[in-house]
């Protein structure tokens, strides 16, 4: 097991597949983009379903997400997925995409074994969607999430972060736009990922305050307070339900002591926490020839340092040296 020494159980890894992304939303890296990991540092296909093997078979994984980067650039994903889903005991396997190319990939990723989604969509306004992420594609998003819906990859999650006076007055739209398509929409507090390190906190929209754009114009009940388990979201029931609506406090109601996540990076990379400043490389261990047994003790001595909380408000705070994008979302 993957266990700290809070005696919190990490059994959803997350494993980016790429660094590389064909947005540039503000809120994660800059217009110009980054310089990307060469090739060679990457993990291939084969060290990746290895390591999700070892995770899933020896420590305890129930759950695979595969993120980025745009995981959709990657070009053996649905060969990826395809190989995580054949894993026993099966893993839920997720994908956090940006929806570009979705339309064409849902269907061989739905084949392929893939159970859900989560599609990040801030804004319903094509001009926004430009202003924000530097490239005019919301139409290849929506046409994401429709083909992610036709090939039955539900719930269809939908991720938005709000960002004051860009499109925070969108809040109720969003959710209006996914409950009319049956979508549920979760908005995620923005945190300090940014490869600019731009991010400020009197900037950020709280999850007061997304509750509050809500609740101007619907009703919203908490629901299932008691299950929620290690899910980051709190959810609502919009109007009495059934329908619902999550908010993703990380940093004003950050959920850190029932955390059940560990990342692994697009180069090898074990991370304990998104806003972890060590990392643990497995990369260099697999390429030098460790067996199975090795990586997986590894992996378990990455995850027992694993910090209490991720830290935002204390005043000794450090950003990671890595942005969202290289660490995988
Ligand atoms: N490219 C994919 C996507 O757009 O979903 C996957 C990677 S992206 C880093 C994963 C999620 O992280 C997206 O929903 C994105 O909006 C969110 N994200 C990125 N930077 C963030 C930040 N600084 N604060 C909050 N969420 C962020």
């Amino acid at each position: 097991m993957l266990k700290d020494s809070f005696g919190r159980v990490a059994t959803d890894l997350r494993v980016s597949l790429t660094d590389k992304c064909n947005l540039r939303c503000t809120y994660c890296m800059p217009p110009e983009g980054l310089d990307w990991l060469p090739n060679a540092q990457l993990l291939t296909a084969d060290e990746i379903v290895r390591l999700v093997t070892i995770g899933v078979e020896r420590l305890g994984i129930t759950e695979v997400r595969y993120t980025g980067g745009e995981p959709l650039l990657r070009r053996e994903l649905v060969d990826i997925v395809a190989r995580t889903a054949a894993l026993r005991p099966k893993p839920q396997v997720s994908l956090t995409t940006n929806g570009i190319g979705l339309a064409k990939l849902a269907g061989a990723l739905a084949e392929a074994g893939l159970d859900r989604v989560n599609v990040s969509l801030d804004t319903l306004d094509r001009e926004t969607f430009k202003r924000l992420a530097h490239r005019d594609r919301f139409e290849d998003v929506v046409a994401g999430l429709e083909a992610a819906d036709r090939a039955g990859l539900r719930p269809v999650k939908v991720n938005a972060v709000l960002m004051r006076g860009i499109n925070d007055h969108e809040a109720v739209p969003l959710l209006r736009f996914c409950l009319e398509r049956g979508y549920e929409l979760r908005f995620i507090e923005q945190m300090p990922l940014d490869a600019q390190h731009g991010w400020n906190r009197a900037d950020m929209v709280t999850a007061d305050e997304i509750l509050a754009l809500l609740q101007a114009e619907v009703d919203l009940c908490a629901d299932d307070l008691e299950e929620r388990g290690s899910a980051p979201a709190e959810r609502f029931l919009v109007d009495g339900g059934p329908a619902r609506v999550g908010v993703i406090g990380s940093v004003t109601r950050p959920f850190c002591g029932a955390c059940d996540r560990v990342r692994l990076t697009a180069d090898g990379q074990i991370r304990n926490c998104l806003f972890a400043r060590e990392e643990s490389d497995l990369k260099a261990a697999l390429r030098a020839g460790a067996g199975d047994e090795e990586l997986a003790e590894r992996w378990i001595a990455a995850v027992r340092g694993k910090r209490a909380g991720h830290g935002i408000d204390d005043p000794s705070f450090l950003q990671p040296s890595r942005p969202m994008s290289a660490i995988g979302g």
